[in-house]
């Protein structure tokens, strides 16, 4: 449904987007990951034809997003980071306004509009003005906004942003809803967001995309890695000459020093090597009293924190 080639978007000499490529299924939700500034709402500019990159290309359902910009508009549903919505206006009126200019034909309009309504939970405050909606609810009908076209696709750049808690839930539901029929891309920088609603998350930091995969298999990849925290008492130098020489240790540190006496250290291991107990037979073979081994897997938060801003 989607097919971007080696994107690159600069402003200035600042690189927004920097050569990333990747593809989407029909059907599928999809969630860009990122911290702010990574590059997602660039992105998503120029899928939604409103912003031309300076290299690479942009198919969306077969066609060339810079070539047949309107055929793109018309299959696409695009909620930008700040929706937008006429405050005066009542809502039915605001739907009228899309669909006319949308080009929904007269006769179909009041039909469209009641669907979308219907599955965005509008039906209630049809009558109410714009201005007296909460943030929820004015969420739900930039959604219909975006959806009135009845577009394949959906493009959603940080969709719960701003809302609460239970409304966050409400909106979350809508899109898995929208999404058993449609290609949906969301973005955001929060990783339960993601988790909760995306099928496949893209995680993008710094205008690349750093890691992708199912909310599962990054959370694998994650958890194949393990911290150590170890207490020993023993002479400083040879403990830390034996962790330089164990295989299977990505990286230690010091984070504790009792007068010389007991020593903390936090061990990160490579991910293939069951550390604890060579650790333990290190500590015996050395004559080392041990206090405390203690493992910690590495959630899918971590590996997020370690992609997007380097080592913790
Ligand atoms: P995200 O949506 O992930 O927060 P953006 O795509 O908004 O990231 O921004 C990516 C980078 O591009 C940031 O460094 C941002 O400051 C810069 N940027 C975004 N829009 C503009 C613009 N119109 N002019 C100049 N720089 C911009």
């Amino acid at each position: 449904m989607i097919r971007v080639s080696n994107l690159t978007k600069r402003y200035g000499n600042n690189v927004a987007v920097d050569g990333i490529s990747f593809g989407i299924r029909k059907g599928e939700i999809v969630g860009f990951l990122g911290p702010n500034g990574a590059g997602k709402t660039t992105t998503m500019r120029i899928l939604t034809s409103f912003l031309a990159p300076d290299e690479g290309t942009v198919v969306v359902a077969g066609f060339d997003v810079f070539k047949e910009p309107l055929e793109i508009r018309k299959r696409i549903g695009y909620l930008p980071e700040n929706a937008p919505l006429y405050l005066d206006m009542g809502v039915l009126d605001y739907l009228n306004f899309i669909a006319e200019i949308r080009d929904i034909p007269a006769g179909e309009r009041w039909m469209r509009i009641k669907k979308i309504a219907d599955l965005c939970g509008l039906n209630n405050v049809l009558k109410r003005d714009i201005y007296e909606l909460s943030k929820g609810y004015r969420q739900r009908l930039c959604l219909a906004q975006a959806l009135i076209h009845n577009p394949d696709i959906l493009i959603l750049d940080e969709p719960t942003a701003g809302l609460d808690p239970n409304q966050i839930i409400e909106i979350r539901e809508l899109i898995k809803e929208i999404g058993r029929e449609k290609t949906v891309i969301l973005s955001s920088h929060i990783l339960s967001e993601v988790s909760a609603t995306c099928g496949r998350v893209l995680i993008i930091n710094e205008g690349k995309i750093v890691a992708s995969g199912t909310p599962e298999e990054l959370s694998n990849t994650a958890t194949r890695k393990e911290k150590i925290y170890i207490n020993l008492k023993g002479q400083k130098e040879s403990i830390e000459t034996k962790l330089q020489s164990m295989s299977g240790i990505a990286s230690f540190r010091i984070i504790e020093e009792n007068g010389g006496e007991l020593l903390k250290y936090v061990i990160e291991s490579d991910g293939d090597t069951n550390l604890s107990e060579a650790l333990f037979h290190m500590a015996v073979d050395n004559k080392w009293v041990l206090t405390e081994l203690r493992k910690e897997r590495a959630s899918l938060e971590d590996i997020f924190l370690q992609l997007t801003i380097g080592e913790r």
